[in-house]
């Protein structure tokens, strides 16, 4: 049985009139069902024939993740979900409310084999990619639960998307689609570890959506000690690639910079960064370390502002992000794991 929400729309629209012999119109009325209702039974498609609906019946799943475990911040509204797949497998969601919008973070793999020091997906290792179906049902499960339409994503879940990457494009094409999610290209955002080549392929879809890279550091001897990953793709290389990326596409890269006190929070760190960055156009996102397995500390108030201010006066635009849902530990890095260890309380 194959899970609809794989297929995108050409598949779908090949795969109804080859496979099943359902009329094309059909399709657009069947996304519209699932996409944008919210409806996960054939049968209650009342708008297709009896027949058609049990074709796809014999055809097709709709399986979305099943809400295992839901926690709703009191602080800020953010709702933290463990979902439960087909296998048995876990994975989790975040809602994020902001005034102006509200933001879906969602998950690209089973744990994570990259194991950054700071971050506790990976403590427990890689499992598997997830399907197209399984990304995109992530976003659908949400909204079914808090009835509202979400215009923003962030693939910013459990996973690294670029070592999972033709089911992230394909899931970013389901989202995107004028008849399917219809989410504009430039409200999904694709952050990674940096896979250069990754990067650089990115840089050839022919899409609008947005690109963070995780830095964290601004020097090999530094990146090494708390990302694994730069032993293999060092510093220059991820940069070089986004170099790339950037001159294909003429978009601004965001660079993801967790500041860890005693560790990378210097003057001189940020003055270095500058250096990285050289005349590339970046948005810089300072998030002080949230609570983690490696009990790495927040740097003060005082370290976080004078490493602001060093990027902000050099012409670098910067931003210390508001952290959000922390009394459910909802921030970056801190899923799963902590469900886990609760359960087990
Ligand atoms: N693998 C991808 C996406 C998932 S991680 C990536 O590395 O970008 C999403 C973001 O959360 C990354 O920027 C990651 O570095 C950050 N993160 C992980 N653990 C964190 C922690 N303890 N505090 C702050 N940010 C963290």
């Amino acid at each position: 049985m194959k899970n609809i929400l794989d297929f995108d729309y050409s598949g779908l629209q090949s795969y109804l009139i080859n496979e099943i012999g359902i009329e094309k119109y059909r399709t657009d009325q069947i996304c519209n069902w699932i996409y944008k209702k919210r409806v996960f039974d054939f049968e209650e498609m009342t708008n297709l024939s009896k027949q058609d609906r049990s074709f796809l019946k014999d055809n097709f799943v709709i399986s979305i993740p099943q809400i295992i475990k839901k926690q709703v911040s009191k602080i800020d509204g953010t709702t933290k979900y463990l979902f439960g797949l087909d296998d048995g497998n876990t994975i989790e969601s975040v809602i994020i409310y902001y005034p102006s919008r509200t933001i879906a973070c969602i998950s690209t793999q089973v744990g994570c084999p990259l194991r950054c020091e700071f971050c506790s997906t990976g403590q427990n290792g890689f499992v598997r990619n997830l399907t197209t179906g399984e990304i995109a049902g992530q976003l659908l499960a949400m909204e079914k639960d808090i009835n509202i339409d979400v215009k923003n994503i962030v693939y910013m879940g459990m996973g690294e998307p670029l070592l999972n990457f033709e089911n992230v494009l394909n899931s970013i094409e389901i989202l995107n689609h004028p008849k399917m999610k219809k989410i504009g290209a430039r409200h999904i955002t694709i952050s990674t570890a940096g896979i250069p080549h990754r990067i650089e392929e990115l840089g050839d879809v022919d899409k609008e959506f947005r690109l963070s890279v995780s830095l964290h550091a601004p020097s090999n001897v530094q990146r090494d000690k708390i990302m694994p990953i730069n032993h293999k793709y060092p510093v220059e290389q991820v940069m070089q690639a986004c170099r790339i990326y950037q001159e294909k596409t003429n978009k601004r890269v965001t660079f993801e910079y967790i500041l860890i006190k005693g560790f990378n929070d210097t003057r001189e760190d940020a003055l270095k960064l500058v250096e990285l960055f050289g005349d590339m156009k970046v948005m810089v996102n300072l998030i002080p370390v949230n609570s983690n397995p490696a009990n790495f500390e927040k740097p003060s108030k005082k370290f976080i502002d004078r490493f602001l201010d060093t990027l902000i006066n050099k012409g670098i635009d910067a931003v210390v992000r508001a952290e959000k849902g922390s009394d459910i530990l909802a921030a970056c890095g801190q899923l799963k794991g902590k469900v886990k260890e609760e359960n087990l309380r």
